[in-house]
C-alpha cells in the first residue's frame, strides 16, 4: 500500500508535517498539510503533490521526495482510519 495515492490530502490530520527531500541537491524543506491545502485542492493526493513541486533553490528545480517526517505518528493515523 502506497500512502500516497492511499489518501488525499483531505484525509490526513492537518498538523501532520511532510517532508519535502530535492532529490538533486538533497535540500530539505518541511511543510504541514495545512500548507499545503493553501496551494493544492483538499483531493489532491500526496503523490500529485510530489509531482508538483519543485525545488526552491534558485537555478536548482530538482525533483522532490515527499516523506512522512514522523513515522509514529503516521502508523496511528493509518490505524484510525482501518
Ligand atoms: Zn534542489
Amino acid at each position: 500500500m502506497n500512502w500516497k495515492t492511499e489518501y488525499q490530502l483531505r484525509d490526513m490530520p492537518v498538523d501532520q508535517r511532510l517532508g519535502l527531500t530535492c532529490k538533486k541537491c538533497g535540500l530539505y524543506q518541511a511543510q504541514t498539510v495545512a500548507e499545503l491545502l493553501t496551494a493544492f485542492a483538499p483531493t489532491t493526493y500526496p503523490d500529485e503533490v510530489e509531482a508538483a513541486l519543485t525545488c526552491r533553490k534558485w537555478g536548482c528545480k530538482g525533483a522532490l521526495r515527499l516523506e512522512v517526517t514522523n513515522d509514529a505518528k503516521l502508523e496511528g493515523f493509518q490505524g484510525g482510519l482501518a
